[in-house]
């Protein structure tokens, strides 16, 4: 019988390992992070992904504004301090995902390049994708999807990105996802291209 132990913690070797994980789901746990402005078509893009990879049996979490904001970060402002809080929390969160062997897509604006690289540290830089949704203002503005750019030209909305905060766009993305003048099926096969490879395992099944 093995010995008592006081320490609540299970040594190394006795914690089930991700790769145990990934080999039962026939995927890797990976986080695919799209950045982007307001309205330049994370969302829309990250959702129809999702539906893609599970038709082609991977397990996905989709994080956004609308699951994290209301949940895990409903204290935070989007003061400067508070973003760089609500993305190190998605971070620790898609980490557990990816260590279940789960595909975590986030769609978070997420402005600024200090906390992407926190994100990259935080989860793991073999297990985060940096995908920018490049889509310039003037057209996110066109779209204006919630109204949100025009309560921030009237100033109804303070620290608004692109308009009154800076949006520092990746300089070195995996990949670049241009929007305009392309349909969303087209973004959408694109960025599916781009994440198979990926996901597989090097001798998988898929
Ligand atoms: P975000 O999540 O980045 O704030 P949304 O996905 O909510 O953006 O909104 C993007 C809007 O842009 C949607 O209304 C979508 O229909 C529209 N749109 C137009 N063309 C594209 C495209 N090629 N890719 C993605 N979205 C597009």
């Amino acid at each position: 019988m093995k010995a008592e132990k006081n320490n609540i913690f299970s040594s190394f070797d006795e914690i089930v390992q991700k790769t145990e994980k990934e080999k039962i789901l026939n995927q890797k746990g990976v986080t695919f992070w799209l950045t982007g402005l307001s309205g330049s078509g994370k969302t829309t893009i990250g959702a129809l992904l999702e539906k893609k990879l599970i038709k082609n049996n991977i397990i996905t979490a989709l994080l956004d504004g609308d699951n994290i904001r209301v949940g895990i970060s409903n204290n935070l402002s989007f003061s400067d301090s508070d973003r760089n809080e609500n993305i190190r929390r998605i971070s620790e969160v898609s980490k557990l995902f990816n260590f279940c062997g789960i595909v975590s897509i986030n769609c978070f604006v997420s402005p600024f390049k200090a906390s992407r690289k926190q994100a990259k540290e935080i989860i793991g830089e073999n297990s985060f994708f940096e995908i920018f949704i490049d889509t310039p203002l003037s057209e996110c503005e066109k779209r204006d999807v919630k109204g949100l750019y025009k309560k921030a030209r009237t100033g109804e909305i303070k620290n608004f990105t692109g308009i009154t905060s800076p949006f520092e766009a990746p300089e070195n993305p995996a990949i670049r996802i241009s929007t305009l003048n392309k349909s969303i099926e087209e973004n959408v096969e694109e960025l599916f291209n781009f994440v198979m490879p990926k996901i597989k395992l090097a001798n998988d099944r898929l």
